[in-house]
């Protein structure tokens, strides 16, 4: 089972879970993206800003 890597706390995903998607920590509330599936691996979701402009 993979870990938070902000809190250590196990974080159990779905079979189907796939890389790249965003899931939230229920220990911590971090936002989390899967970024290897075979084993699972997490690591923290950018923060990245969104630029609205057209
Ligand atoms: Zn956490």
């Amino acid at each position: 089972m993979p870990e938070c890597p902000v809190c250590s706390a196990p974080i159990e995903l779905d079979s189907d879970t796939v890389e790249g998607e965003l899931i939230e920590c229920p220990d911590c509330g971090t936002e989390l993206e899967v970024t290897g599936v075979d084993p699972f691996t997490l690591a923290e979701a950018p923060q990245e800003e969104e630029d609205w402009g057209q």
